[in-house]
């Protein structure tokens, strides 16, 4: 299933960039293998994908342990201060850095460990209450505050388009954050080097890849539907 499922997202990949002039190449699929076993992820990597994506620190480290270590891991869930440590040398980016003070204990662990840690600043463009990220607005000045880090190498932006029926009511949101994304890169902030906009889920990365997007994490598309397990998405 998983090959199959994969075949079909990356031919619609390609049709979303053949339908607005884009490079494949300048798309990165990401498997978001968040709650799924190590056999599923082993089909996708027989399938050559080498980016797969988790949502929680513990997760990722079992599987980076496990797992072949040609992968690349990204780590998208909202990140504690108090789990920075255990991965950063781990994932090859970290697309939810949603406030300075996590860009400070990165900062301050990477300099314990002399790496350098890559980064994506996560914007909650549509400004929902129950979502994290910088504002919109505020996003600037975090990219100022957080570029003077010398172990942090800011990459780019990411966002979470809210959930909705309808996936073209997301390509607002999508502009919006490719627009700022281009400003930002125009303005030539000292040891910012932008060029990493990931964007897109199952529902609407090939909107998001019409508007712009590098990289796009896909779950359910991939690996079919997750559980629920009481109140949290598992
Ligand atoms: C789970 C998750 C995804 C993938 O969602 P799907 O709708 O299953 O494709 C993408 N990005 C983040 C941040 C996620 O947590």
């Amino acid at each position: 299933m998983v090959k199959e499922n994969l075949l079909i997202v990356q031919s619609r990949i390609e049709e979303a960039c053949r339908r607005c002039g884009r490079d494949p190449k300048e798309v990165t699929l990401i498997a978001v293998s968040k709650t799924k076993p190590a056999d599923m992820i082993i089909d996708a990597y027989e399938s050559g994908i080498r980016d797969f994506g988790e949502n929680k620190v513990q997760e990722l480290c079992d599987k980076y342990e496990l797992l072949p270590d040609d992968i690349h891991w990204h780590m998208i869930g909202h990140l504690q201060r108090n789990k920075v440590k255990q991965v950063i040398d781990k994932a090859v980016l970290i697309h939810s850095v949603d406030s300075v003070r996590l860009a400070e204990q990165i900062e301050e662990e990477a300099a314990k460990k002399e790496i350098c840690v890559s980064i994506l600043l996560e914007v909650n463009v549509a400004n929902e209450e129950t979502k994290f990220g910088f504002r919109l607005e505020e996003t600037e000045q975090a990219l100022r505050d957080i570029s003077v880090f010398p172990h942090i190498s800011i990459k780019g932006l990411m966002t979470i388009a809210p959930f909705v029926e309808n996936s073209e009511q997301n390509r607002p949101v999508f502009k919006k954050l490719s627009k700022f994304y281009v400003d930002m890169q125009r303005k030539n902030i000292d040891n910012v080097n932008m060029n990493m906009l990931s964007m897109g889920m199952t529902g609407d990365y090939e909107i998001a890849i019409e508007e712009g997007a590098t990289l796009v994490r896909v779950g359910t598309g991939i690996f079919g539907t997750r559980y629920k397990i009481g109140e949290n998405e598992v």
